[in-house]
């Protein structure tokens, strides 16, 4: 027989955790005038393993996240049978593409016109329909045009043509925007303004793309300031599951 002991000690932890978030998120909403469920949950596994992963699916979290594609692959061909969106949120080499393409349901890290290509030519190749979001820099230097961000991402005077790529592009579906609060430049400390700046810009693209509504920010330090600036989804690792080894 399998010792399951440290699992049901996993169990109770994760679910100790998910409620404690459950409560940030609840009081975060109610302090915005806004409907819990218009903020999702993703919680974000990077660096824990497939066991993790079963749990928190069994304890209800429909939406999970990981960052590097050699974790993220395995992890997510042991857990094919849980009903699971992934969303991958790591900055993404070209060829890594295929192997993301065949089991992300959303990639939030789409910020130059390269990935947009390959992204598109997978999706099309494996008959998958990609969910895609603009990351945005707002570390960048918004007078750069394209400026790509230290965290990854496309500068703010990049993201209306890098949209449009995607709309056109056959296999991706545009879904919206995400950010990570930059550390350094005029937004460093002032997480709630850039949160801000992104739901300025979402405006901005729903104008053209009224259905790439979602925007997704805010993490386990910052996820306040995100449901006050109107984040649709926020995406939270180590206050679900405990603090990484410096990796992820
Ligand atoms: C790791 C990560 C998160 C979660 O961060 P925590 O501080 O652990 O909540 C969110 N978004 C991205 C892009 C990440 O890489």
């Amino acid at each position: 027989m399998t010792d399951t002991r440290h699992l049901s000690g996993r169990k109770e932890e994760l679910a100790a955790n998910l409620a404690a978030l459950e409560e940030r998120i609840s009081a975060a909403c109610a302090a915005a005038g806004r409907k819990r469920d218009d903020v999702t949950l993703i919680v974000v596994t990077k660096t824990y393993p497939a066991s993790d992963v079963r749990i928190l699916s069994g304890l209800g979290v429909r939406h999970v996240a990981e960052n590097r594609d050699q974790d993220a692959a395995p992890k997510a061909a042991a857990c094919a049978d849980l009903p699971l969106t992934w969303h991958f949120v790591g900055q993404l080499q070209t060829n890594k593409v295929r192997s993301v393409v065949s089991y992300a349901d959303v990639v939030q890290s789409v910020d130059r016109a390269k990935l947009v290509t390959a992204l598109s030519r997978d999706a099309v190749r494996a008959e998958r329909e990609l969910g895609c979001l603009i990351q945005v820099a707002l570390d960048a230097d918004e007078g750069e045009g394209a400026g790509r961000g230290e965290r990854g991402g496309v500068g703010v005077g990049g993201v209306e043509e890098l949209a449009a790529r995607v709309a056109e592009a056959p296999g991706l579906r545009l879904d919206g925007l995400m950010t990570v609060a930059p550390l350094t430049g005029a937004f460093a400390g002032r997480q709630q303004a850039a949160f801000e700046r992104l739901m300025d810009l979402s405006t901005v693209l729903r104008a053209a793309h009224p259905a790439a509504n979602m925007v997704s920010a805010g993490m386990s330090s910052d996820l306040e300031q995100a449901v006050a600036a109107g984040a649709t989804h926020v995406r939270v690792g180590t206050a679900v599951l405990g603090v990484r080894p410096r990796l992820g």
